[in-house]
């Protein structure tokens, strides 16, 4: 058996080397802090080959969650041999790194990745001499375009068969090497051979928990600490910072002997980056292009492909066919309304999204793929600072918006707790995938023509986040400086098919499984607590405002009514949505009937949601409390596993009810009065109120601000 670990910088090329390796599909994204675990998998063709891989990592000093996991992983697991990526186009970076994995003893090869982008560059790396001055071995790969990915790993089995461990050689001064000797000899037999500079050097930079790993009497440690404050004053600097330097100080050699830079002038990615990270212009441009992503697959493109899904393949064919052959063979008259308006109807008003949201995914996984969302995260880096946030807590909410539960589970790469605490909770306002159907549905029928609805729904995502950034840094419980956050920014590339491919359907997959399970599940039951209910005569078939369901919904609703909203049917549809936020859709599916007047070719969805809200502002804060409200029950559970704590769990679902009930109130009230719909009265003044309070608690000075 021969274990091979991944290792590397963020987005260098683990994950995509990785899934080459075995045929797994790990997600490859664009930006540093994706993989968070160490994934593992089989190398294709070799079963005795395990692969795994890594979180990327700057370096092996146990600072954050990803070099904490890395780092014990190659320390305690010891595996046979490290593929150590390197990103060529960032070869100085990328070596820092390189340095400590051969440190660790553990037989080691360079892969240096990305090959066609340095060649597209023009620039060249020595590879013989860099093999030599590193005394490691080196294979060139394009992971992208699997090139070069076996040969790197053949050439890591054979090492792995050849020897076990490796003894590292000196890379720094002479005089820090001849301490790093004597720590070394007080250590003596308490390590293995190969891990002794290991160990020293940690030593040497007072790594806390080696410091406690070893078994050192107190005499020891104070030689050691002598030995490292003697040499600390002779060289002015303390010592983690005189490893550090020092190490600089071999990659400078490295690389001025191995590589030669062709353009000295700025590449084309800087060039592009010149605009689309400007000061002034960045905003306004990711403001377009998200106008143009959801313009294109809700308003205009996706408006078509979803009419037709539901209303012809639905409507006509699947339900209007469906019906009748259930008439031919006799079937009775319940069985086909449950299975051609309760499942179908259900089922049917989520799965016409579909193409929908496919189009959508395609978008935004493009936009991923090609490394503009790292430029967005680190634009909003700059911007969410001032609130007091860090850039890293938005790679979660882009994640979002795709699936709040991946998003959720990303927030492990922010290592300040407070500050993780607080992307957990606002994560999910950023529209998720399932939101889609319900922005599109509510905005085709109650704001047809538009343009401007379902982007607006992502920016008021963006300010729920912003605002309850600033409101909640302003307490104690989340008061603080942001963690640091450092983002290389990639350059930009075509987006492989294959990623693309895999993004879109990976998300596809989950919705149309979920179309197949809850939703499925959800709509008949819908279907039975719509049609049944107690009559007169007793239990039994009934009309929808004396169901069962109409019961439930009636004792819900007025709590929404201030949200203009206080119908049963609204009401129900909303509670739906807690299972997964399509539901909502299919709700209404259900009961409005899903294209039940095809004959006349115009839906009657749209219509019955149209005489559902009183004017438009009921249906824009119904909208806006069902984005923000509590998230479905699968990101509920992925919000209680990341917070370890059912008090915080709590917390983030009440936060976001309280924040959606909130906003959802002033757009009615304020809409509604300032629109000459409602007349001023206790709403209104409820409204007014909670503004006041809002603008309060984001203009207050902030008591812990140093
Ligand atoms: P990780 O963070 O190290 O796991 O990196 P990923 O595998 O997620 O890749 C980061 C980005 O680099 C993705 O957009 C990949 O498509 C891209 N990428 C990976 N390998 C190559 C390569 O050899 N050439 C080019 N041009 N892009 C690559
Ligand atoms: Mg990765």
């Amino acid at each position: 058996m021969i274990k091979v670990a991944l290792a590397g910088n963020p987005n260098s090329g683990k994950t995509t080397l990785f899934n080459d390796l075995t045929g797994s599909r790990q997600y490859v994204g664009n930006w540093p802090g994706v993989t968070v675990q160490k994934k593992e998998g089989t190398l294709r063709r070799k079963k005795d080959v395990i692969i795994t891989d890594l979180p990327g990592i700057y370096s092996l000093s146990p600072y954050t969650p990803e070099e904490v996991v890395t780092r014990n992983y190659l320390l305690k697991e010891q595996p046979s041999v490290i593929l150590d990526i390197i990103d060529s186009t960032n070869i100085e970076r990328n070596l820092y790194l390189t340095t400590q994995l051969i440190e660790t003893g553990i037989p080691a090869v360079g892969v240096l990745n990305m090959m066609d982008l340095l060649e597209k560059r023009g620039d060249t790396i020595d590879i013989k001499k860099l093999s030599q001055l590193l005394k490691c071995e080196i294979v060139e790969t394009s992971a992208l375009k699997s090139k070069g990915s076996f040969e790197a790993a053949d050439k890591a089995i054979e090492l792995a068969k050849k020897q076990k461990t490796t003894i590292p050689q000196k890379i720094f001064a002479d005089s820090l090497e001849a301490e790093l000797l004597k720590i070394q000899q007080i250590i003596g037999d308490m390590v293995g051979q190969h891990q002794l500079r290991w160990y020293s050097i940690k030593l040497f930079e007072r790594d806390k928990r080696i410091l406690g790993e070893l078994a050192l009497s107190d005499n020891q440690k104070k030689v050691i600490e002598g030995i490292i404050k003697n040499y600390e004053k002779k060289a002015g600097d303390d010592s983690e910072s005189i490893i550090i330097n020092e190490r600089y100080e071999f990659i400078g050699k490295v690389v001025k002997e191995c590589v030669v830079k062709k353009n000295v002038f700025e590449s084309t990615s800087d060039k592009i980056d010149k605009v689309l990270t400007d000061r002034w212009l960045a905003l306004p441009i990711f403001a377009l292009i998200i106008f143009v992503v959801y313009y294109v697959s809700v308003s205009s493109l996706g408006t078509i492909v979803t009419g037709w899904t539901n209303d012809v393949l639905f409507g006509k064919y699947i339900m209007g066919n469906l019906s009748v052959w259930f008439d031919s063979i006799g079937a009775t008259a319940w069985i086909n309304d449950l299975v051609v308006n309760g499942i179908i109807g259900g089922v049917g008003a989520v799965l016409g999204f579909v193409p929908q949201m496919f189009i959508l995914f395609l978008l935004l996984s493009i936009l991923e793929d090609c490394g503009y969302m790292s430029r967005i995260a680190f634009i909003m880096d700059k911007i969410f600072r001032k609130f007091g946030l860090s850039g890293k807590s938005f790679i979660p909410m882009l994640i979002s918006s795709g699936c709040g539960v991946p998003g959720i589970m990303a927030s492990k790469t922010i290592e300040n707790e407070k500050d993780r605490r607080m992307t957990i909770i606002t994560t999910t306002f950023i529209p998720c995938g399932a939101k889609l159907p319900v922005i599109a549905l509510i905005g085709g029928a109650m704001f047809p023509g538009v343009v401007w609805m379902a982007p607006a729904v992502y920016f008021i995502g963006i300010a729920a986040v912003v605002v309850s950034g600033i409101m909640l840094k302003k307490t104690r419980l989340f008061a603080g400086d942001p963690s640091p956050f450092v983002l290389e920014l990639p350059a930009y590339h075509v987006p492989s098919p294959r990623n693309l491919f895999m993004h879109v359907w990976e998300r596809e997959k989950a919705f149309i499984i979920k179309a197949g399970t809850v939703i499925f599940v959800a709509s008949g039951l819908i279907w039975f607590l719509s049609g049944f209910g107690f009559a007169d005569s007793g239990f039994g078939m009934v009309g929808a405002e004396s169901s069962l369901l109409a019961d439930i919904g009636n004792i819900i609703a007025p709590i929404f009514a201030p949200l203009g909203f206080g119908n049963w049917k609204a009401a129900v549809a909303t509670v739906s949505g807690l299972l997964a936020k399509e539901n909502i859709v299919a709700t209404f599916g259900v009961l409005f009937g899903l294209g039940s007047d095809v004959a006349e070719d115009n839906s009657g969805l749209l219509q019955e949601l149209q005489s559902m809200f009183s004017f438009g502002g009921a249906a824009m804060a119904f909208l806006v409390f069902n984005m923000l409200c509590a998230p479905c029950f699968a990101a509920i559970g992925a919000i209680k596993r990341e917070m370890a704590s059912a008090k915080w769990t709590a917390f983030a679902i009440g936060y976001q009810t309280i924040l959606a009930y909130a906003a959802a109130l002033v757009v009615y009230q304020l809409s509604g009065w300032l629109g000459g719909h409602l007349s001023f009265g206790i709403g209104t003044v409820a409204a007014i109120t909670v503004l006041v309070i809002m603008l309060y608690m984001l203009f207050r000075s902030n008591k812990y601000k140093v």
